[in-house]
C-alpha cells in the first residue's frame, strides 16, 4: 500500500508431490472442467455437474503461505525496495517460483521480467526493475484474460533497520503465488480455467504505483481483453476495528464499473468462505482514498473492473515491524481462498463478466 502523500520452489514442490496424489485419484483427467460425462452403454449422458473449486481452493495452505512470507519478508531481500539489490532478489526468486511450478511466463519471448526503465520512474528509483508475470493459458477462452496482482516492493531500509513489509505486501505477493499453484494444479488434473489467468507481481508501488502503471500502458495482453483485475494489498493482519471480530476483510472498487463483479464476489463468498466483506472504504467520501492507492487504480483508470483485498492499516504499517510472526496465517489462508474462488468464477463462467452503463 502506497503511502499517502529460496524457500523456495523446492518447498512448494514438496508440498505439491502430497496433493498432487490426492487429487489424480479424486479427479479425472478426460473430462472437461467442472462436469463429468458418465457412460451408460454407448451414450454418454451429462448428468451432474462437479464442482471442482474446493479441491484446488483446499491446496491453498496456512503453512505454505507462512514459508513464502517468512521467505519474502526476511532480511535477505532488504525491504525490497524498488531498484536496489533487494528488490532484484525478490524477482528472481518469484522468477524460480514461477519455473518450479511449471507456470510459463507471460511474455512471448519466455522472460518473466518486464523490465522498466529507471527513466520511468522519475527519479524515485536509481536503477530499473522488473514486473514479475506469469500465466495460465485458458482452455476455451484463452484471449480473455483475469489479472492477479500483488506488489512485492516495499520501502527499504533506513540505517541499520529493514522494513521487511510482511504484510505490506509479502501477504498479496504469496497469495498470488499459492493462486498460482491452485490454477496449475487444476491445470494439470484436465481443469484448466476457460479464460486465461495472468499473475503480476509488480515493483514500484510503493514510490508512486509505477510497475502496475507500466504494465497497463505496455499490457502483455490486450487491456480490452481483460475481464477483471483482482488485487491483493496486505491481507494478513487484523486492524483496530475488527479486533474482536477478525474474520473480515476490506473490499474496496467491486461495485464501481460491473455490478455483475460485485454480485459474483458476494455470492462466491456466501457459498464458499463466508468473511465478514467490509465495504467501509468503498465508500467515494471515505477521507483515505484507498480507491486510488494500489495497483488496481490503474486498471480501473482503463475501465477494467477491479476488486481491491485489503486488511486496513495498522500499528506497523510502514515501520521495521510490519514482520511475518505478525501475520494471522489462518486469516491469510482464508482470504487468499476467497480471492481464489473469485478469480475461478470469473474465469470459468459461461459470460464474462458485464461493464455498466
Ligand atoms: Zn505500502
Amino acid at each position: 500500500m502506497k503511502n499517502f502523500v529460496i524457500l523456495a520452489s523446492v518447498v512448494i514442490l514438496s508440498a505439491y508431490g502430497s496433493v498432487n496424489a490426492q487429487l489424480t485419484t479424486a479427479s479425472n483427467p478426460t473430462v472437461n472442467s467442472n462436469s463429468l460425462a458418465i457412460t451408460t452403454g454407448k451414450e454418454v449422458k451429462e448428468t451432474a455437474k462437479v464442482d471442482m473449486a474446493p479441491m484446488y481452493a483446499n491446496t491453498i495452505t496456512e503453512s505454505d503461505l507462512k514459508l513464502l512470507v517468512y521467505k519474502l519478508s526476511s532480511d535477505e531481500f532488504e525491504g525490497r525496495k524498488t531498484g536496489e539489490k533487494g528488490q532484484k532478489i525478490a524477482a528472481r526468486y518469484l522468477e524460480e517460483v514461477y519455473k518450479g511450478l511449471g507456470i510459463a511466463a507471460a511474455r512471448e519471448n519466455g522472460d518473466y521480467q518486464q523490465r522498466i526503465p529507471m527513466e520511468y520512474f522519475r527519479g524515485r528509483s536509481k536503477d530499473t526493475a522488473s514486473n514479475v508475470v506469469a500465466y495460465i493459458k485458458g482452455s476455451e477462452k484463452p484471449n480473455e484474460y483475469i489479472i492477479l496482482s500483488a506488489h512485492y516492493d516495499h520501502v527499504g531500509m533506513r540505517g541499520n533497520n529493514i522494513f521487511n513489509g510482511a504484510d505490506d505486501d509479502a501477504s498479496g505477493t504469496s497469495a498470488v503465488l499459492e493462486i498460482a499453484e491452485a490454477f496449475k494444479k487444476a491445470a494439470d488434473n484436465g481443469n484448466a480455467p476457460k479464460r486465461s489467468v495472468v499473475f503480476l507481481n509488480v515493483s514500484g508501488e510503493e514510490i508512486g504505483l509505477f510497475g502496475s502503471k507500466y504494465y497497463t500502458e505496455h499490457p502483455i495482453f490486450p487491456l480490452r481483453e481483460t475481464v477483471a483485475n483482482l488485487n491483493i494489498d496486505m491481507i494478513g493482519r487484523v486492524d483496530q476495528r475488527h479486533k474482536d471480530n477478525p474474520e473480515f476483510v476490506y473490499l474496496i472498487g467491486a461495485d464501481k464499473i460491473s455490478k455483475e463483479l460485485h454480485e459474483l464476489s458476494e455470492a462466491v463468498n456466501k457459498k464458499y468462505v463466508n468473511l465478514e466483506l467490509d465495504y467501509t472504504y468503498n465508500d467515494e467520501n471515505d477521507p483515505n482514498r484507498f480507491y486510488y492507492r494500489s495497483d488496481h487504480y490503474n486498471f480501473a483508470k482503463n475501465g477494467i473492473p477491479i476488486i481491491f483485498y485489503f486488511n486496513g492499516v495498522h500499528e506497523d504499517y510502514h515501520k521495521p515491524t510490519d514482520t511475518a510472526d505478525k501475520i494471522r496465517y489462518d486469516l491469510l489462508q482464508k482470504r487468499t481462498q476467497l480471492i481464489f474462488y473469485t478469480a475461478w468464477e470469473l474465469a470459468n463462467r459461461e459470460n464474462r463478466i458485464k461493464i455498466d452503463k
